[in-house]
């Protein structure tokens, strides 16, 4: 790749969130017109077809209760209070406005579960009441049985649960040793009308142990419904930085295919741009899993006859009657619909035998993160991952780029007692007519924030510096620094 592909520092700071809300008919436009530009717009392309974006980021807080090597998070970001509910709710009708209803809406943060409770629970409902599917982002250490039930009764349809040796977990020394995490937050789940996923950030320390993790949700395809690699990017405040080389999508695809014992097709179909994301999906019976696209050809038509089915991921039937309800819609296709289902029953008729007829949906996506400094000007304008930013949508490699130029900024907010001014780093003000308050001088360099309130990089770098300053340092002299922490 050549270094001209990359967005430059001044278009980087010259490139704005989407401000223009297509006509409700049109939704899918902007972005089929920006694949056709790319020659991505093609008949194995979901985006654009299934859905105006593949989903959309509404951070509720920049909090989080870990510390992640790989944290895509700012500096900045645990001493910014929670956007005010007014402001989230805004976001969450301009997320409506621009891409409608069942539009796939990831409640995250930070972690969104260190919110307010009741706050999080109205959240999660107003996104279900505008018809759009809410989705729990979180690392799970709050998201407890009782809290995923009082969500699922408020409409949440999914939950991700972000488990990997990036976050430190005390007492696992390997990978595959988390198995523990992610069994105990199976049985947290397990049985409420959720779709269960598992996204796993891939660097050099758990690369060699994918296979064991497949191997992982292959057994627990009951529940699990989707696992997510996202490729370690540099981004954000995490201290690990540069990728190792051999990790990359067709490597990690690899890996995953080793830990399912079959070979999985990537390709087909496509979610926007295929160095961003990649796509398997396969049926499970009996611990074994079966390539649901082996047949591109038959793959790329019943995913086309299907483009409009609203697929309900909380209640299996349900999906399948639509399923079926969209096949029957296309009499020329019943032909080659019952040879392909009598070709995989076929295939699979022992292990379906064994699970007596339980088969399951298993989907493994590939993320492809990109690295601040190199963003792929055609990657970010094809972008289907959005983040909610108060004036529009943003593309998310982008948004982690310049994040602290959005969640920094000071919001003017409407209420029903007028408006106010909102600093990210002072919280909320009284009516003041509409003037922006000065930022605190923490604001120009996060090495001024106490040390309560600093994660990765400039944490470690302060905590290395006091070190150097205790064993140089006359006894005493290092307490100025604790101080500030
Ligand atoms: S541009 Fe970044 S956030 Fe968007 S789809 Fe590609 S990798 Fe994902």
């Amino acid at each position: 790749m050549q270094r001209q592909d990359y967005l430059t520092p001044a278009e980087l700071a010259a490139w704005q969130p989407a401000r223009e809300i297509p006509p409700p008919h049109r939704r899918s436009e902007p972005l089929i017109a920006r694949l056709k530009d790319a020659g991505l717009w093609n008949g194995r392309q979901l985006a654009g077809r299934h859905w105006p974006i593949g989903c959309v980021s509404l951070e509720i807080t920049q909090r989080c209760n870990l510390d992640c090597s790989l944290c895509y998070l700012s500096e900045y970001s645990e001493a910014v209070r929670d956007l005010p509910l007014e402001e989230v709710f805004r976001r969450i009708d301009m997320i409506y406005r621009h891409y409608g209803p069942n539009t796939n809406v990831q409640v995250t943060g930070g972690d969104p579960t260190l919110r307010e409770r009741g706050e999080l629970v109205k959240i999660v409902r107003r996104i279900r009441e505008m018809g759009m599917r809410p989705c729990l982002f979180t690392n799970g250490i709050k998201a407890t049985r009782e809290l995923l039930s009082l969500l699922c009764d408020n409409g949440l349809v999914d939950v991700a649960f972000h488990v990997d040796m990036t976050q430190g977990r005390g007492g696992y020394r390997r990978e595959r040793e988390l198995n523990a995490v992610r069994r105990a937050y199976i049985e947290r789940a397990r049985g409420l009308p959720l779709a269960v996923y598992f996204n796993t950030t891939v660097f050099a320390g758990n690369f060699a142990d994918i296979p064991e993790i497949v191997r992982f949700f292959r057994a627990n395809a009951d529940v699990v419904r989707l696992a997510s690699f996202q490729l370690q990017a540099d981004t954000g405040r995490g201290v690990l930085r540069g990728r190792a080389q051999r990790i990359n999508p067709e490597s990690v695809a690899g890996q995953i295919s080793e830990g399912a014992g079959v070979e999985l097709n990537f390709d087909v179909p496509l979610v926007g741009h295929p160095r961003c994301n990649r796509t398997a999906i396969c049926l499970e019976a009996n611990g074994n899993l079966y390539n649901l696209f082996d047949d591109p050809a038959f793959a790329m038509g019943i995913l086309q006859r299907t483009a409009a089915c609203d697929l309900d991921r909380r209640h299996r039937w349900k999906a399948i009657g639509s399923l079926l309800h969209a096949v029957l819609a296309h009499p020329d296709y019943w032909g080659q619909c019952a040879a392909f289902l009598g070709r995989k029953l076929w295939a699979m008729r022992r292990d379906v035998v064994e699970a007596r007829g339980r088969v399951n949906k298993l989907t493994f996506f590939i993320h492809n993160f990109m690295d601040a400094a190199r963003l792929e000007k055609e990657r970010c304008e094809t972008c289907v991952f959005m983040a909610a930013t108060a004036d529009g949508p943003l593309s998310m490699c982008v948004y982690n780029a310049k994040r602290d130029a959005h969640i920094l900024k000071p919001l003017r907010i409407a209420s029903d007692t007028g408006h106010r001014t909102w600093n990210p780093l002072a919280g909320r003000l009284p009516a003041d007519g509409g003037k922006a308050a000065p930022p605190p001088a923490s604001a120009a360099n996060p090495a001024a924030l106490p040390l309560r309130y600093l994660k990765g990089r400039t944490r470690q770098r302060m905590l290395e510096d006091r070190m150097l300053d205790d064993s140089a340092a006359p006894r005493g002299l290092s307490t100025c620094r604790e101080a500030n922490g």
